[in-house]
């Protein structure tokens, strides 16, 4: 059966063609959906009996089931395990700021890029996200908390300009005023560095924040922690971040994870300055979650606060990640590999 979640308006409205059924009941449908969160077509009350039969045979919403919730006590980030209709567990993180609530979801069972400090990759990819999937998160997140979504990271499991072509559709239908009708600009994708998908985002046109995950001012200290390093260099990823800052006059950010005695040092920092100057960017600082497969440390408070006073006085505007819902493994892949651990 195909999950309904996965289809576009436009899609939906050639379905109901098919059946010989009038376009309008793709838009009601969605507006059950994605307005009202009611995921049943029984449930769907202005719809003809008939067609609910139909729909039931042969579509399916596609809503994960909440596995397990830990909610933080510091700070009342909630942390989801999710299973899809195969087994497969994701994890996806709400975040509660004063200005709305943000949701940090996933884009791949697993991750095949390898990031030495990164959880969700050490047992490799299991298999991309559908657009369907990826949107289901939020869904199921709004649900469960009774609240709207505002703001969205790409930043959970997975790569997602390694799974582009979904991951690009889903940014359509989320924007799409027929669905959750998330803006743009309150939408950020995070990507190790996939050069070429980078260029085709930005030819997109779309307004949405571009973070690329850099934690390293030279090639050389790139490819210790970081694979796709080997494939495309600092020099060719900051050419298309370039291009993508000339198309969309959007600011980049870069992240950047400190690992004690690594990476972070002022001669990296004076580095990364000399390496970010006159780009429309930002730099934000991570202090690294130490994960307990890797022996990386994170970096020092004191060398946390040197490295942002010296990218700041060389004119590089710095932030450093509030750390939120440490208490409950918010980091990517801890909760998912501690579950399946446990369970094996
Ligand atoms: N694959 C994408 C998005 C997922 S990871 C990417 O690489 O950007 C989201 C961010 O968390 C990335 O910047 C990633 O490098 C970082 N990250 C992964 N493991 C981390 C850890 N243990 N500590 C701090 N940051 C980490």
């Amino acid at each position: 059966m195909q999950n309904i979640l996965d289809f576009t308006l436009e899609e939906l409205q050639l379905w109901m063609k098919s059946k010989g059924q009038p376009a309008f009941r793709a838009k009601q449908i969605f507006d059950w959906i994605y307005n009202k969160g009611i995921f049943d077509f029984n449930k769907m009350t202005n719809l003809p009996k008939a067609m609910i039969e139909s729909l039931n045979e042969e579509l399916i919403i596609n809503i994960p089931q909440v596995v397990d919730k830990f909610i933080s006590k510091q700070d009342d980030t909630i942390k989801f395990l999710m299973s899809l209709h195969d087994g497969n567990l994701i994890e996806s993180v709400v975040m509660k700021y004063s200005h709305g609530n943000s949701i940090c979801i996933s884009t791949q069972i697993g991750c095949r890029m390898g990031c030495k400090f990164c959880a969700s990759t050490i047992d490799g990819m299991v298999r991309n996200l559908s657009s369907g999937e990826i949107i289901s998160q939020i869904l199921l997140a709004q649900s469960v908390l009774g609240e709207r979504i505002s703001n969205i990271v790409l930043m959970g499991s997975g790569e997602p300009l390694d799974n582009y072509e979904n991951v690009k559709k889903f940014l359509y239908l989320v924007n799409a005023p027929y669905s959750l009708n998330i803006g743009q600009r309150h939408i950020t994708l995070s990507t190790c560095g996939i050069v070429p998908n980078i260029v085709d985002l930005a030819n997109e046109d779309m307004q949405i924040t571009l973070a690329i995950s850099l934690h390293a001012p030279n090639d050389f200290i790139r490819k210790q922690s970081m694979p796709i390093a080997n494939k495309y260099s600092i020099s060719e990823l900051l050419g298309a971040c370039k291009y993508y800052v000339d198309k969309t006059n959007r600011r980049i950010t870069f992240e950047y994870a400190l690992i004690n005695g690594f990476n972070d040092g002022i001669k990296e920092a004076e580095e990364l300055s000399k390496l970010l100057k006159g780009l429309l960017c930002h730099v934000n600082l991570i202090p690294v979650n130490e994960i307990k497969e890797r022996d990386f440390k994170k970096s020092k408070l004191e060398n946390i606060n040197k490295f942002k006073e010296c990218l700041e006085s060389k004119g590089i505007p710095t932030t450093i990640r509030r750390e939120m819902g440490s208490d409950i493994n918010a980091a990517c892949g801890q909760l998912r590999r501690s579950y399946i651990e446990k369970n094996s």
